[in-house]
């Protein structure tokens, strides 16, 4: 059913790294991104943490020191998120419903600043939230890794699964992006 109504391209991300801090930032700067917008479940924590070790503390301070404005759009309800987001004192936008689009928007507008779409990056572990729903908006995309995937819920869960049939259509539609995008996350 879903290859009727989907277009592959929407959930190709334009890179994908194991981790965060494999993430090309000077790239990314040097590519015109101002803004990233940052999952958080998965991305920066597993489900089963909630407070950011020191390690996430030095990530945020480094991407603020860089010149990038940084905003975390998380699915999760916002006692999780605001307890992460206020100790890397960062925004952040609680269930913003991902692939939709008003989460994305509403990220974007509390930014400092007015950002131009080439100039936001999204970054997340998930492709039918994170990929897909800043695909809609035109935006660039990283995917990294889920970091954890056995503390997932149900509803990641069937993400997953309709991830998974995802990649098999863009094996089969663009075998070199999938080979780029590699097998480790089936
Ligand atoms: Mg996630």
């Amino acid at each position: 059913m879903i290859h009727h109504f989907f277009n592959t391209l929407h959930f190709i991300p334009d890179y994908h790294e194991n981790t965060v801090y494999d993430i090309d930032f000077k790239a990314l700067y040097q590519n015109g991104i101002r803004l990233l917008l940052i999952d958080l479940d998965n991305t920066l924590i597993p489900y089963d943490q909630s407070i950011p070790h020191q390690e996430l503390h030095d990530f945020f301070e480094g991407l603020n020191t860089m010149g990038f404005e940084t905003i975390i759009v998380s699915n999760n309800h916002k006692a999780r998120i605001k307890l992460f987001a206020n100790a890397v004192e960062t925004p952040f936008i609680a269930s913003a419903k991902k692939p939709l689009k008003r989460g994305f928007k509403k990220a974007i507008k509390l930014a400092k600043k007015s950002y131009k779409k080439e100039e936001i990056c999204m970054i997340g572990d998930q492709i039918m939230t994170d990929v897909y729903g800043a695909k809609r908006l035109k935006l660039q995309v990283v995917l990294v890794l889920p970091i954890k995937k056995k503390s997932e819920k149900w509803y990641t869960k069937v993400n997953r699964y309709l991830e998974n049939r995802i990649l098999r259509r863009i094996e089969k539609e663009h075998p070199n992006t999938y080979q780029n995008l590699d097998l480790k996350r089936r």
